[in-house]
C-alpha cells in the first residue's frame, strides 16, 4: 500500500519523467510532455526516448537508466509490450509514483490481465502509487502539473474529479472549461490496477485544495472498505458520484424473493446512502451539484425564499420546492412591511415574492436586502426572466445579487432563464461563486441535496449494537445442514435457528401422523395452520403444502392426509417427515418480509418489504447493508410506499413497528455471524399491533 509520500509524489510531483515522450505532435507521448510544459510545470522534466535528442526544447534521455535518482513521478506512454519493463526500470531508479497511460491490459483479455498482474506485484513490492493502466493521466492545476494527454488546461478550482472512464474525462474536461469550472485534481483511474476510488476518497479528504469530491465509477473494487471510508470522509466533505452500469447482477438463480429482487444496484444505492454519498443520475446533475456545493454555504434549514420578476417561473419554482424536502419560507410580517415600501402595490409580498415584469436592478436589490436578512429564510433563489425592463441591466442585476449575497451566510442561487441575453449575467455570477441555472428545477434540486447533506452530516455516526444470541446453538444447526449436504435449511431446523436468535415464532409442533396433528392442534388452540414438513420441499405453497384456518380436529386430520398425500404425489423423491402444526396469526395481521443476500462487493444486503403481492408485483422494498443501526432499520420501514398500511389506515391501529425493528437487527446480526449463509429470508413475518412472529424461514448456504 503506497504511503502518503507516494501519494504526494503522484499529485504534486517534482521532477517528472515521461517515458515514451515523442517528437511527433498527435502522439500520446508528445501530448503529455506538451501539456506539462503548457501548464507551466515548475520542476525538472525528463523525457525518455532512445531515438530523439530533444523534444519541445527539452533534452531527452536515451534510457530509463540515465534518469537521476529522486524522480517523483513517471508517466509511462510506451506500448504495453515494454511498459512492464519500463516500470521495473523506473522502480530501480527509486521512482515513487507512476501513471501508466499505455493500454492493452486487463481490458483486452487474458494476456493483458497477466501483464497487469505484474504491474500490481511491482507496485505492491515497491509501494508505488500507480495510476492506471489504460488511463488519461492526472492534472493538478494548482501545481501547474498536467500529466495527461487530455487536450486543454483546466483552471484551478476546488472540485476534485476522478473517473473510471477516460472518454468521460475528455468530455467533462472540455465541458468544464466551457462552463468556466476549475478543478483541484482531475484524475483518470483507468483499470484501477492499484489505486482505486477508495484511495482517491481517502487522499482527497485531507487535500486542502479540494472542497467537493466528484466521481464517476462503473464498479467499486473493495465494497466494505469503500463504505467505511465514505462514511468517514463524507462527514468532512461532500462526495458526489455517478455510478453507471445499473443493470442487476442478480441473474444467478435465486431461491428467495430477496435473492431474486436484490441486484447489485440496490447494494450500490444502499452503500451510497449509508456512506453519505450523494448519487447523481447524470453528468449535468453531477456538475449542478458540484457548483452548488463548491461555492455556497450549506443551508441551516429547509426554508427557501423565491424572488422573481415573472409569475409563471415563480410558480414552477414553488412547485418544485413543494415536491422536494424544502419548504417555502413564510416571510415575516416585519419583512413584508419593509417590502411594501419598496415594491409597487400589485407586487406579491409573500413567497414567491413577485416583483413584477417591469422590475429593474434596484427593485431586485431592495427586495433581496430584505429577504436575505429575514430570520425565517434559510436560502434564496433569484429568478430572472429577461423582460424589456431589465434586458439592459442583467449584468448589473447579477452584481447586485453578488453584493447582497456577500452580506449574509445563507446560500444564494440564481436562475436566469433564457440563453443569449442572460449570458453576461451568468458569467458575473459564476465568477463570484453564485450558482446560476437556466431553469428553476436544477436549482431547487441542488439546494435540496445541500440540505439533505447538511442533515446527514449533523447525524452522529450510526451505532451498531450486538445482539444477545445463542451462537453455539445456531452453529450446530448450520453444521448439521452442511454435514447432511443440504444447501437449504427449512422448517424445523430453521426454527432452531430462530430460537437461537431469540426471534418470536408462532407455536409450532411437528406431527408425524394425523392423530399427532390433531393432538398438537388441541394443545396449540384453534384455528391452526398445517404445513408440509420435508427438508427437500422449501417452497411449500408450490405443492399446496400450507392450509390455514383449520377450525377443529377433523379438519386437521383431513388436512394432514391431504397435504402429505399431495406432496408424495408431486414430489415422489422427497422424504416427508409429516406436517408442522402452527398457531395461526390473527386475521388482522399484516405480512412483511425481511431477507438478506450476500452481495459480492458489499456483503450482506438486507431487504425489507410488505409481503404477498406487494413484494412480488409492486417491488415495494427497501435495502441497507449490514450492519444495520436502529435508525437504518426504522428508515427501511418508512421508505417503502406502503408504509402507511403498517401505520394503520381508516382507524386501524398501527402494527408493532418496534418488533419489526428487532427482527431486522437480528437478521443483520445473523448475516454477519455466519458468512457461510448466502441468503436468508423470513417470509412472512406476521405482525399485528401487539407482536410480530416469524412464520416461515428459509436459509440458503453458499456452495
Ligand atoms: P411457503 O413460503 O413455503 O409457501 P409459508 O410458511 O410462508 O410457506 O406459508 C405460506 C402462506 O401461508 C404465508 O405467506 C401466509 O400467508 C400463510 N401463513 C403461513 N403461516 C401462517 C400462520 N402461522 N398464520 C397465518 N398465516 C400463515
Ligand atoms: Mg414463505
Amino acid at each position: 500500500m503506497p504511503g502518503n509520500e507516494n501519494f504526494d509524489a503522484l499529485f504534486t510531483p517534482s521532477p517528472v519523467a515521461v517515458v515514451g515522450a515523442s517528437a511527433t505532435p498527435g502522439k500520446i507521448g508528445h501530448s503529455v510532455l506538451a501539456n506539462l510544459i503548457e501548464a507551466g510545470f515548475k520542476g525538472d522534466l525528463y523525457p525518455v526516448n532512445p531515438s530523439t535528442k530533444e523534444i519541445l526544447g527539452i533534452k531527452v534521455l536515451p534510457d530509463i537508466e540515465d534518469l537521476p535518482l529522486g524522480v517523483d513521478l513517471a508517466v509511462i506512454a510506451v506500448p504495453r509490450s515494454v511498459a512492464v519493463d519500463a516500470a521495473r526500470g523506473l522502480a530501480d531508479r527509486g521512482v515513487k509514483a507512476m501513471i501508466v497511460i499505455s493500454a492493452g491490459f486487463k481490458e483486452v483479455g487474458k494476456e493483458g490481465y497477466f501483464l497487469e498482474q505484474q504491474l500490481i506485484e511491482l507496485a505492491e513490492k515497491e509501494n508505488i502509487a500507480l495510476l492506471g493502466p489504460n488511463c488519461l493521466g492526472m492534472i493538478n492545476p494548482h501545481a501547474g502539473c498536467n500529466a495527461s494527454f487530455a487536450s486543454g488546461q483546466p483552471k484551478p478550482g476546488n472540485i476534485a474529479f476522478f473517473s473510471q472512464s477516460g472518454a468521460l474525462c475528455v468530455a467533462i474536461l472540455d465541458w468544464a472549461m466551457g462552463e468556466n469550472i476549475g478543478f483541484s485534481k482531475f484524475i483518470s483511474l483507468g483499470n484501477k490496477a492499484v489505486l482505486d476510488e477508495a484511495h482517491m476518497i481517502e487522499y482527497l479528504a485531507d487535500d486542502e485544495t479540494t472542497k467537493v469530491v466528484l466521481g464517476y465509477i462503473e464498479n467499486v473494487e473493495n465494497g466494505r472498505e469503500f463504505l467505511r471510508l465514505s462514511q468517514q470522509v463524507s462527514h468532512k466533505k461532500p462526495i458526489i458520484m455517478i455510478k453507471s452500469g445499473t443493470t442487476s447482477a442478480g441473474a444467478k438463480a435465486a431461491s428467495s424473493h430477496t435473492g431474486a429482487i436484490a441486484g447489485s444496484d440496490n447494494a450500490y444505492e444502499a452503500a451510497f446512502r449509508q456512506g453519505g454519498i450523494l448519487r447523481a443520475g447524470d453528468v449535468a446533475t453531477l456538475f449542478n451539484l458540484a457548483q452548488a456545493f463548491s461555492s455556497q454555504p450549506l443551508p441551516k434549514g429547509p426554508n427557501l425564499a423565491i424572488v422573481t420578476n415573472s409569475g409563471g417561473p415563480g410558480i414552477m419554482a414553488a412547485d418544485a420546492c413543494e415536491n422536494s424536502s424544502l419548504v417555502m419560507a413564510s416571510i415575516s410580517a416585519a419583512s413584508a412591511e419593509k417590502l411594501q415600501k419598496v415594491l409597487p402595490p400589485w407586487a406579491s409580498l409573500y413567497n414567491p415574492i413577485d416583483i413584477i415584469g417591469d422590475a429593474g436592478v434596484e427593485r431586485y436589490r431592495d427586495t433581496l436586502k430584505v429577504v436575505a436578512h429575514d430570520q425565517n429564510v434559510h436560502a434564496v433563489l433569484v429568478l430572472l426572466t429577461p423582460t424589456a425592463a431589465i434586458k439592459d441591466q442583467i449584468e448589473d442585476t447579477a452584481r447586485a445579487i453578488v453584493e447582497v449575497a456577500a452580506t449574509t451566510d445563507i446560500p444564494f442561487f440564481a436562475c436566469f432563464m433564457g440563453k443569449r441575453s442572460i449570458q453576461g449575467g451568468e458569467l458575473v455570477l459564476q465568477a463570484s461563486g453564485i450558482p446560476c441555472y437556466n431553469f428553476p428545477e436544477p436549482a431547487i434540486k441542488s439546494l435540496e441535496s445541500m440540505y439533505s447533506y447538511k442533515q446527514w452530516r449533523s447525524k452522529a455516526v450510526p451505532l451498531h449494537q450486538t445482539f444477545e444470541r445463542d451462537l453455539e446453538g445456531a452453529r450446530s444447526v448450520i453444521d448439521a445442514a452442511q454435514r447432511s449436504g443440504h444447501l437449504e435449511i427449512v422448517e424445523f431446523q430453521a426454527q432452531e435457528l430462530l430460537k437461537a436468535y431469540r426471534l418470536p415464532t408462532p407455536r409450532t409442533r411437528l406431527a408425524r401422523s394425523s392423530d399427532e396433528a390433531a393432538a398438537a392442534a388441541r394443545e396449540i388452540g384453534f384455528p391452526v395452520v398445517l404445513k408440509i414438513a420435508s427438508s427437500s420441499i422449501s417452497h411449500k405453497s408450490d405443492v399446496k403444502g400450507v392450509l390455514v384456518g383449520l377450525q377443529d380436529e377433523d379438519e386437521v386430520r383431513e388436512a394432514f392426509q391431504d397435504i402429505t398425500f399431495r406432496a408424495q404425489r408431486l414430489r415422489p423423491e422427497a422424504h416427508i417427515t409429516g406436517c408442522l402444526v402452527q398457531e395461526m396469526a390473527p386475521s388482522r395481521s399484516k405480512e412483511v418480509i425481511v431477507g438478506f443476500k450476500r452481495d459480492e462487493q458489499f456483503g450482506p444486503l438486507i431487504m425489507f418489504g410488505l409481503g404477498g403481492i406487494y413484494v412480488e408485483v409492486l417491488k415495494d422494498i427497501s435495502f441497507r447493508l449490514a450492519p444495520l443501526s436502529e435508525t437504518d432499520a426504522r428508515e427501511m420501514m418508512r421508505e417503502i410506499r406502503s408504509f402507511l398500511l403498517l401505520k394503520g389506515v381508516r382507524g386501524e391501529a398501527a402494527v408493532n413497528l418496534d418488533a419489526i425493528v428487532h427482527i431486522l437487527l437480528a437478521m443483520s446480526q445473523l448475516s454477519l455471524d455466519f458468512p457461510e449463509i448466502y441468503e436468508a429470508e423470513f417470509n412472512p413475518i406476521l405482525v399485528d399491533p401487539e407482536r410480530a412472529m416469524v412464520a416461515d424461514v428459509r436459509v440458503t448456504l453458499g456452495q
